[in-house]
């Protein structure tokens, strides 16, 4: 051990950069995280996702399969035993719709997760004449706000620190470790900031746009309908998430935008298209018999546009001298965010038993 903790500063206090310090602290690393937008702030990206774990990784891609298994665990072992996370255990049902079923293929997590189940007419009552096939599993839905209070509360109590600041370079985070020192490591978690932030200028990293609807109304399980068909606007989709604390939030669309072309306007048209979808294909939201607080019609809490933090290519997980860079987690960065703080972990181990001659 070193006769010291190794100083960390974080860049970043999204779902990424509190995981990241949060398993720094954890296995003795002494951390301090800055952003200039922490829990509690709305326009903190992270706040606004759904969010559930059901990996987008391709079956070829490998790499990003295991930065998202280890979060299916986490998060289940997260809803069942801590109920201040935010966290609660789901169905998903994920359907095929009859004009894309030749399109449809199963997930590689397929063996992955228990009771994993294949659905079609003959075993399945469906929403929808027009969804023929699909499957189910077991997941999650996070509520974004709760959790990252959580994870908060979690950084303070095992000894970090999280103040405001805005860098304009990375290398400035070099003043803010809390002893006063300079840290023996910096980890960039900046998600679409690093396209801006001096020293990293990343040009690969690109916004993609979702519109979110949040209604009173309670769904019974998750549903993810992909694509939707007849959208007038290609690259919509139609997913429901039941939360822990009832409603449910409802989207929505991946939209990829050009960076000066980023504006939170919401679509009225668009908003209409959701609450149609979610009416068609989770109808229980306008049974009071299903849930008390259901009403005749949905009712809307808020509605909102929000960008996820997409990098061509992928996951920018590296060390570069003393950086350690982790973001780019496009609409994967709650499902990666355990698989990507591990791998975190791992460069900063590698890099102190180097340059301190030591093993944590
Ligand atoms: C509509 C929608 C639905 C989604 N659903 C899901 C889902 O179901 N499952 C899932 O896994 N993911 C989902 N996502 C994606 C997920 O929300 C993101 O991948 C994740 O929140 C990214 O986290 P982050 O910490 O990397 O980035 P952010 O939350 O953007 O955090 C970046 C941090 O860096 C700070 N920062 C940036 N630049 C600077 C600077 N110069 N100085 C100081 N601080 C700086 C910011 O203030 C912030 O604290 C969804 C996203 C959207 C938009």
């Amino acid at each position: 051990m070193p006769e010291s903790k190794p100083k960390v500063v974080v860049v970043g206090a999204g779902v990424t950069g509190l995981t990241s310090g949060l398993l720094l602290l954890k296995n003795g690393y002494d951390v301090s995280i800055i952003a200039k937008h922490i829990p509690g702030d709305f326009e903190l990206l992270s706040s606004k996702a759904g969010a559930q774990w059901s990996s987008h990784s391709g079956p070829d891609e490998f790499t990003f399969q295991e930065y998202d298994k280890p979060g299916y665990y986490e998060f289940l072992k997260l809803a069942r035993e801590e109920p201040t996370s935010g966290i609660h255990e789901v169905l998903v049902d994920h359907y095929a719709h009859k004009d894309y079923v030749s399109a449809y293929k199963l997930p590689w997590f397929e063996s992955y997760v228990p009771g994993f189940q294949k659905l079609d007419r003959s075993n399945f009552k469906f929403p929808s004449d027009d969804l023929v096939k699909g499957h189910r599993y077991k997941s999650v839905t996070i509520t974004t706000p709760h959790y990252l209070a959580y994870l908060y509360a979690k950084v303070i109590e095992f000894g970090g620190t999280i103040k405001r600041a805005r860098i304009d370079h990375i290398n400035d985070a070099n003043k803010y470790h809390h002893s006063g020192e300079t840290p023996d490591l910096i980890i960039n978690a900046t998600a679409l900031g690093a396209r801006f932030l001096g020293g990293v200028n990343d040009l690969k990293m690109y916004p993609v746009k979702g519109h979110i609807v949040v209604v009173s109304n309670s769904c019974y399980n998750q549903k993810i309908v992909q694509p939707v068909p007849g959208s007038e606007v290609p690259g919509e989709a139609f997913y429901i998430m039941n939360r822990k604390e009832g409603g449910s939030i409802i989207g929505g669309c991946y939209h990829p935008v050009k960076i000066d072309e980023m504006d939170f306007k919401i679509d009225d048209k668009l908003t209409q298209r959701i609450l149609t979808r979610a009416k068609k294909y989770a109808p229980e939201l306008l049974d009071s018999k299903a849930f008390p607080e259901n009403k005749p019609e949905l009712d809307i809490v808020t509605v909102y546009v929000a960008y996820r933090p997409t990098r061509e290519g992928g996951i920018r997980l590296e060390r570069e001298g003393k950086i350690i860079h982790n973001y780019g987690a496009g609409g994967t960065g709650y499902q990666s965010s355990f698989g990507t703080a591990a791998g975190v972990l791992k460069l900063a181990n590698e890099y102190i038993a180097k340059t301190k001659g030591s093993k944590l």
